[in-house]
């Protein structure tokens, strides 16, 4: 008799209220979601929506653009009608932009009311506008650009000082009835940066976009952010995430997925489970790791692929995959779920497991369409 399988979980999720960023709800129980920003000029509309169309193809759900000239806020509207996903305008201190980008219909914008206030009672037309529209506010704390009279007050961007200004900012907002908002307190630090989520997160109920600024090329800003983010969703802390890299956006969105995949906060997609190689290795486990990679990726099925060095323990350390090769002697054992079903010669391993993913695959199928 089986035990039933119970669902190890991680921490109860923060209890926020929901906004809606277009199509997309975040906060609340809504799953958590991941974006990215365009990094082409907003004005030129036709690279700012093929970037979109690839980072939507790559399982980015929420975009942001920068608008900082008249010529980006002109661009707005065809960018959010033809985007595939919600567009999110962000813009630093010209409240005529916010006012262009709500009448653009763009799903959200990013602005800290903050720099606008020596706009006489521009922010109290904003939280009228954005709320006659529906369209909610992010409001997002950077280190690098903290208030003075904050950096003066902390002597540096505290956790303290970041959650201060962000929520000092919402009260700007609140103070016209306005609270469909949501925040991020952004440092370079992950320390930093994980300190000040958990301080504003027991200090508030709005949503929170979890990022690390500035994180750095790919390899060090992937470790900082999976780090930082791998602390706060573990403790239930963050609603949408956005992964910084000085690398191509799409890369962003693939951090960012594997992340909620690796805390199971998303169902998994293809995982591939190869062991990290021994002594008692029959075959190069990288570069077969790497083929197989290669042969199945775009397959869109919740499988796990195991990929063993040797026949001697690799089913047993693989029970758990849904389908996998161990190889000794030139040969490679399949098995599915554990069970050798049969062993084929090294060169076709990758076409064979192929093979019997999408066998699997259909399987699912007809199961998902039979319950
Ligand atoms: Fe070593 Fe085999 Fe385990 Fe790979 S599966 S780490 S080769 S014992």
């Amino acid at each position: 008799l089986g035990m039933p399988s119970v669902p190890i979980k991680l921490a109860e999720r923060r209890v926020s209220r929901q906004i809606q960023v277009g199509s997309v709800p975040v906060g609340g129980d809504a799953p958590i979601s991941v974006q990215s920003m365009t990094t082409t000029r907003t004005s030129d509309i036709g690279a700012t929506l093929q970037q979109i169309a690839e980072l939507t193809a790559s399982g980015c759900q929420i975009v942001r653009v920068a608008c900082p000239t008249q010529d980006d806020a002109d661009a707005l509207p065809v960018i959010a009608r033809k985007s595939q996903i919600p567009v999110i305008a962000d813009i630093h201190f010209q409240p005529k932009y916010v006012f262009a980008a709500i009448d653009a219909g763009c799903a959200a914008v990013r602005v800290n009311p903050g720099n606008i206030k020596q706009f006489d009672d521009k922010v109290k037309e904003i939280a009228k506008a954005a709320s006659d529209a529906g369209t909610p506010i992010r409001i997002g704390v950077n280190a690098g650009s903290l208030d003075r009279r904050l950096l003066q007050k902390y002597g540096r961007a505290t956790p303290e000082a970041l959650v201060e200004s962000a929520l000092w900012e919402c009260s700007l907002f609140e103070e016209h009835g306005f609270r469909d908002i949501k925040i991020s307190v952004k440092h370079n630090d992950p320390v930093v940066m994980v300190n000040a989520y958990r301080q504003l997160a027991a200090q508030c109920d709005y949503p929170l976009h979890l990022g690390v600024t500035e994180a750095g090329p790919a390899f060090q800003g992937t470790i900082k952010s999976s780090v930082a983010f791998g602390a706060l969703l573990s403790e239930g802390i963050g609603d949408t995430i956005r992964v910084s890299l000085s690398a191509p956006p799409a890369e962003e969105i693939k951090v960012g997925n594997q992340i909620l995949e690796s805390l199971g906060l998303r169902e998994r997609g293809l995982e591939i489970v190869s062991c990290p190689s021994c002594g008692r290795a029959q075959v190069d486990v990288y570069k077969l790791a790497e083929e197989v990679t290669a042969g199945l990726t775009g397959m869109d099925v919740p499988l796990r692929v195991a990929v063993m060095g040797c026949v001697v323990n690799g089913p047993g350390e693989a029970r758990e995959a849904d389908l996998g090769v161990a190889s000794g002697n030139g040969k490679g054992q399949i098995f599915v779920k554990g069970e050798v079903i049969k062993t084929v010669p090294e060169s076709k391993i990758v076409e064979t497991l192929i093979e019997e993913a999408m066998k699997i695959a259909e399987q699912m199928e007809k199961d998902g369409a039979a319950s």
